[in-house]
């Protein structure tokens, strides 16, 4: 399908393409309709409608398409007619799909799972619809603000055969550019070997913009290409005027011919077509010296571009017809012809020469010297936490749909599913979870989310119905309180007995802390087993109770240690006693500033507490025997102001972190303390002012201690002036990372420690010292960085005073030896927590332990067959079958990974999962009775 690159000459692919954002400065359907123009004259279906017309004009022209979810809108509004011209359009090659993925998802802020779900939903529509054809072969990921190696990695498990990027460091982009290293081989992977870990990449030249003076776009000012001769569509009617057949690809076929005949018609005043040649023989010649091969490509496009096509199509037309006509002797002879990006890598392939390699990441990216987009790492961490969590309900809600599917009585099904696979598929997009949309789109990413929740939230109340097999008529519904992160569920308040239903996503033992908010003097808690077991009422901090969105009577939380199977369930009843039950209450004691260290433990680790200023200060693994003194408190930058008319003057704002001085704030230096003991869990509440307060927390059975902080309403000076004199560099924000999951840093002196640190979402941290990790929680700003939102990242909470978060933190301390397996397994813990439901009943604990199933394993499900995929389920191997030379002593050891891909797996169902190894399969399974 591709077209043929000439030896000899520079062979220019013009790529056209449109980009565009699931939401931004509109929300997805403001986007897709067209509607609030003030705020960007965008509108995706014109696009897709304006580009189907002008593809079919000229067999010639290609244009590629990315966002699965703005296309799947617009196919399910087309009639059959369209729809089959469209499929034509996908078979001849015309129309390619390209990335798509629901959305075109962030790098930095995404956590593994929803990359993968969020592509596995966009190619498998595209696969439904179009069959092979509709299979893309390329990861497109223009605009995300820095890229993973991570990302590229999972590309390459999901068989695309070559990754373009668009946002490179300036200073590694000229430095690339000098060395032509634009195209390079990625080994995206320091533990997978093969095919699968590999990925030929390349940053494309002007990030995804047309050459300066050629976008010939309706939202352009650019000038078109001027000449007084016959248009592509002229041709198109009068060869159907005359034409024997009415077949429209015969004549399509036969005005491009047509079309390219010579007409230099000199005659109009305005005629530019020797200038504008003439600038474009000059720009893609220039462009092709950073480049290794005699093929070069040319985006022709941008943001939300081709809502009126023609004006791209006819212009481009006429580019392609002139400069293939020109025969000025002082520049290297262009061939200029439609292509994609596919058919680009396939002329690179063909190339067959030896390409340098990439083993790091893109992170951070910088555009200027101030302008380091390590901002969006935390921008918005209240968005980030939600998605994080609505991960952990789409993983869930996936899980039971798919174990119970068979079972009776289900009501709901796997459109329930897909409804919250779209919503966290569009939540991934690089405005979206990098909390860089305005306000009004960000509210709606979460309207959006949790309608998608209410979705799997039936197919799980509907699951687990279906699994508790013997009488469920005695309960009610499931609830499962959303507002369990600010203490709050009206379940467990109003009623004096309830039934705590607990799933387990992970194929191991859970052993989890329920923590319920309750506001009865004492309850009894028992155990799928009918056993009464140890719980502890544990006062809600004042912090908590006075957070503005909480609507809540709750002064306490009951916590209690669930037992939970692997992939199973177990339900807990808890009722309201009259009698006392002294053992259940904390001790609380207000620790006085008299110099007297603090300590809490249990058997496995020991927390002391500097008696004198109320902070952590030593940390020890009574297991490994490991010590360390640690010192953790919370500290602020102030930042950057500025107008940004300049790089110098660049603002800190939603995208770029920029303090106005290197060294942060401390909140305090001495907090206040309430130590709060008991049966099951040790609290050490701290206060370091009215913006800022934590809870310190051992837990009685746990390895690790999780540090539950509350910060907000961050305080905020309006008179600050702008400086101009401070640092010339970024030494502070040039060195922010993006953790989606944990950081750690290690003692190699002395002891072997690693110190390890587990966030419940996605920030950004550093290590700007020696032996410290910083970890940026929460950002409010006054002014905006210039790169597009307008507006100030200052978000303002349920109450309008400035948005409260209340996040978790695990910290964790261990031999170098045993950190990872220990960081691993308690990551895995955090995004696949046990999901927690509620439910009313009536019956009295025997009638209970009688009739309800209250604790299950899905051993019914059998398994007939298992076929291994690539990693997004919609290709068994790449497409392409591209070999690579790179810059290497190793011998790539392509067939290792193929070996596995196509393996029938053996009877017994095992298989060997390789550290750091994802891998997909498809099973069918047996129905009894069907
Ligand atoms: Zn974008």
């Amino acid at each position: 399908f591709c077209p043929v690159s000439k030896p000899d000459v520079l062979n220019v692919h013009i790529i056209a393409h449109t980009h565009d954002d699931v939401g931004w400065l509109k929300t997805f359907d403001q986007y897709f309709y067209g509607s609030e123009t003030y705020l960007a004259n965008a509108g995706v279906q014109y696009i897709l409608d304006s580009v189907l017309e002008q593809l079919k004009l000229n067999p010639e022209r290609r244009f590629i398409y990315v966002e699965s979810a703005f296309f799947s809108r617009w196919f399910n509004n087309q009639d059959p007619a369209t729809r089959l011209q469209v499929t034509n359009l996908v078979n001849s090659g015309q129309l390619e799909f390209i990335g798509g993925g629901w959305s075109m998802n962030d790098e930095a802020a995404a956590h593994y799972h929803d990359i993968i779900d969020q592509m596995t939903i966009g190619l498998g529509l595209l696969k439904d619809l179009f069959g092979d054809c509709g299979v893309p072969r390329v990861a497109w990921q223009i605009d995300p603000f820095g890229h993973s190696r991570e990302q590229a990695s999972l590309f390459a498990q999901m068989g695309f055969d070559g990754l373009f990027v668009g946002r490179i460091d300036y200073q590694d982009k000229n430095h690339r550019l000098d060395l032509k290293n634009m195209e390079f081989f990625w080994n995206a992977s320091a533990n997978l070997k093969g095919a699968g870990s590999s990925l030929f990449s390349g940053a494309l030249f002007n990030t995804y913009s047309p050459p300066t003076g050629f976008c010939f776009d309706l939202l352009c000012s650019d000038e078109p290409i001027i000449v007084s001769d016959k248009s592509m569509e002229q041709f198109v009617h009068e060869t159907e005027n005359r034409a024997e057949s009415k077949n429209h690809c015969f004549v399509a076929k036969k005005c491009a011919q047509e079309y390219k005949k010579p007409n230099d018609d000199k005659s109009l005043p305005d005629y530019n077509v020797d200038k504008r040649v003439f600038d474009f023989y000059k720009y893609v010649n220039k462009q092709a010296q950073y480049f290794r091969t005699n093929n070069i490509a040319v985006t022709m496009g941008n943001d939300f571009n081709y809502q009126q096509a023609i004006t791209w199509f006819k212009n481009l037309d006429k580019l392609i017809k002139y400069v293939n006509q020109y025969d000025g002797k002082e520049f290297k002879r262009i061939n200029l012809f439609y292509s994609t990006p596919s058919c680009y890598l396939k002329s690179l392939n063909d190339a067959d020469i030896t390409w340098p390699t990439k083993t790091d990441d893109f992170f951070p990216y910088a555009s200027d010297p101030h302008a380091y987009w390590t901002g969006y790492f935390t921008s918005r961490p209240a968005l980030k936490g939600n998605i994080r969590r609505t991960n952990n309900i789409l993983q869930v809600c996936k899980q039971l749909d798919a174990l119970t599917s068979s079972r009776a009585g289900r009501t709901t099904s796997s459109a329930d599913v897909n409804h919250l696979r779209k919503a966290q598929g569009i939540a991934q997009h690089h405005d979206a979870v990098t909390g860089t949309a305005k306000q009004a789109v960000t509210d709606d990413y979460a309207r959006i989310l949790n309608d998608g929740v209410v979705h799997c939230e039936n197919v799980i109340d509907d699951a687990l119905k279906a699994i508790k097999v013997k009488d469920d008529v005695h309960l009610s519904r499931h609830v499962f309180c959303n507002k369990l992160n600010v203490s709050e569920c009206h379940v467990t308040e109003q009623n004096d007995q309830f039934v705590v239903t607990v799933y387990n996503p992970i194929g191991r033992q859970f052993l989890h802390y329920l923590r319920i908010p309750v506001n009865g003097k004492s309850y009894s808690v028992t155990d799928p087993k009918g056993n009464e077991i140890t719980s502890q009422l544990v006062p809600i901090p004042m912090d908590v109770v006075v957070l503005p969105e909480r609507n809540s009577t709750a002064t306490q939380e009951l916590v209690f240690l669930a037992d939970i199977p692997p992939l199973g369930f177990a339900t807990y009843f808890v009722k309201q006693t009259k009698n006392f039950i002294p053992k259940q209450r904390s001790v609380v004691r207000h620790v006085d500033i008299n110099g007297k260290d603090v300590v809490i433990s249990n058997k496995f680790l020991e927390l002391t507490f500097d008696g004198t200023n109320g902070l952590l200060k030593q940390m020890t693994n009574l297991v490994s025997k490991v010590s360390q003194s640690v010192k953790q408190s919370f500290y602020w930058y102030r930042a950057m102001n500025g107008d940004n008319l300049t790089f110098k003057r660049r603002a800190s704002g939603a995208y770029i972190f920029r303090p106005n001085g290197t060294e942060p704030n401390i909140t305090t230096e001495g907090v206040s303390v309430t130590l709060v003991t008991g049966e099951v869990v040790k609290e050490v509440h701290q206060t370091f002012n009215d913006w800022v307060s934590q809870v310190v927390r051992l837990y009685d059975n746990s390895a690790h201690v999780e540090m539950e902080w509350v910060v907000g309403p961050i305080p905020v000076e309006r008179n600050s002036r702008p400086d101009w004199h401070l640092n010339v560099t970024e030494p502070i924000s040039g060195n922010y990372y993006p953790i989606t999951n944990q950081a750690y840093i290690k003692d190699m002196k002395s002891v072997g420690a690693q110190f390890s640190v587990l966030t419940d979402r996605s920030v950004g941290v550093a290590s700007i010292d020696d032996g410290s990790i910083e970890i940026m929680i929460h950002r409010r700003l006054l002014h905006d960085d210039a790169f597009g939102v307008s507006e100030p990242l200052n978000e303002p909470g349920f109450d309008e005073k400035g948005l409260r978060v209340r996040g978790k933190t695990v910290v964790m301390l261990n031999r170098v030896k045993d950190a990872m397996a220990a960081q691993r397994d308690i990551a895995q813990r955090m995004s696949l927590a046990p999901l927690v439901s509620f439910s009313v009943t009536s019956v009295t604990l025997e009638q209970w332990k009688n009739s309800v199933n209250s604790r299950d394993l899905f051993t019914s499900f059998s398994v007939l067959s298992i076929k291994e995929t690539m990693l997004a389920a919609d290709r068994t191997k790449p497409v392409g079958d591209f070999r690579w030379k790179y810059e290497n002593n190793e011998i790539p050891d392509f067939r290792r990974d193929e070996e596995h891909r196509n393996e029938e797996v053996d009877n017994s169902l095992s298989f060997t999962l390789n550290p750091m190894q994802i891998r997909t399969f498809i099973a069918t399974d047996a129905i009894p009775g069907s």
